[in-house]
């Protein structure tokens, strides 16, 4: 057995700043918190930068159910482990390592047995239901940590392990389309064009109303065709994939694919779906939702992103800034990911 190695403990602090959510619908606030303890089989990271995704907006505005208060949101995290449990094997002091959104499963339901941990029965779920990375410090469980490649930044890296990571497990369930629309082109849509383009799809960008800055990136970034989620694209697309939260987006995107394409949902939340004709899903289309992703999908993704590679486009905030980063993020004025960093290097 390893004993825990208390690496750096004498610079470990016994106290750390965190943005936390006290409640539903209440602004983040920075406070001091006690530094918190890794049991057994987890570890603690030095948080360095930590990516923010619209699911944190969901935590923050209380519309998850999984949600427990108060917490620390933030799911994609980058930094250094410094203490790990008893048990910890996989990791070592100092590695680089990466918190995605599943922080752990229970390895016991009926989900977890087939293979399939994304749908854990109870899932821990990072700056959801435990403690996330919007901090100097915290505790992940070890088994759940990705390695991350180098030659990526902390900052660059960190849009990669949401966004990235679950759109791409979205652009698997998309099949082998050849055209693919994508609704709503923020941080994920960007990093999935990028891979998409790469496969040797066509990408057709659909963002709100007039909103030409989203559509002038999404050019630039070598999209086929832009314009208005309400427009029909020039041609039958074969699937589409739903980043925005907006439920009257699955009937347009219903309307938008071929016979026998896929619409996937990508997004933890959304506002309900209007009723639609039946005609829209006939013709053996389908409707999917992605839930979370796996290990696999983080490291599979990981492995690909330096290949292509995908470059984020990424805006930078300090950890005092985290509610302006958010707001960003909520009104729409955020062009690609933003990016809290913690521990400048
Ligand atoms: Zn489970
Ligand atoms: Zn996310």
């Amino acid at each position: 057995m390893y004993e825990r190695v208390p690496v750096m403990a004498d610079r470990i602090p016994k106290s750390m700043r965190a943005a936390v959510c006290k409640a539903p619908g209440v602004p983040l606030e920075i406070v001091r918190l006690p530094m918190p303890e890794p049991d057994s089989d987890q570890v603690l990271v030095k948080v360095h930068a930590c990516g923010v995704c619209r699911t944190d907006l969901h935590v923050a505005d209380g519309e998850l159910p999984e949600a427990v208060y108060p917490i620390i949101p933030g799911h994609q995290v980058v930094g250094r482990a410094v203490t790990l449990g008893a048990n910890v094997r996989r990791l070592t002091a100092g590695d680089r390592v990466g918190i995605p959104w599943i922080g752990g499963c229970c390895g016991r339901c009926p989900a977890c047995l087939r293979g399939e941990e994304n749908l854990c029965d109870t899932p821990q779920l990072t700056g959801c239901n435990r403690n996330g990375g919007f901090a100097d410090y915290v505790v992940a469980g070890a088994q759940f940590c990705l390695r991350l490649p180098d030659g990526y930044s902390d900052t660059a890296i960190a849009p990669l392990l949401c966004g990235g990571a679950i759109g791409y497990r979205a652009l698997r369930m998309a099949g082998d389309a050849a055209a693919i629309g994508i609704y709503g082109f923020g941080s994920a849509a960007h990093l999935i064009t990028q891979v998409a383009l790469h496969q040797g799809r066509q990408v057709f960008a659909f963002t709100r109303a007039g909103d030409f800055t989203a559509q002038d990136f999404a050019r630039q970034l070598g999209a086929e065709w832009v314009g208005d989620a309400s427009m029909p694209p020039p041609r039958p697309l074969d699937a589409a994939i739903i980043f925005a939260p907006a439920g009257e987006l699955v009937p347009a995107a219903l309307a938008a694919i071929r016979k026998g394409g896929v619409v996937v949902c990508a997004g933890i939340h959304m506002t309900d779906i209007p009723s639609f004709a039946y005609r829209l899903l006939w013709g053996e289309r389908q409707l999917r939702s992605v839930a979370n992703l796996t290990r696999r999908d983080g490291e599979e993704f990981l492995a690909l992103a330096p290949q292509i590679p995908i470059a984020a486009t990424v805006e930078t905030h300090s950890l005092e800034e985290v509610a302006t980063a958010i707001g960003r993020l909520r009104n729409g004025s955020l062009n690609g990911s933003a990016v809290i960093v913690i521990d400048p290097r």
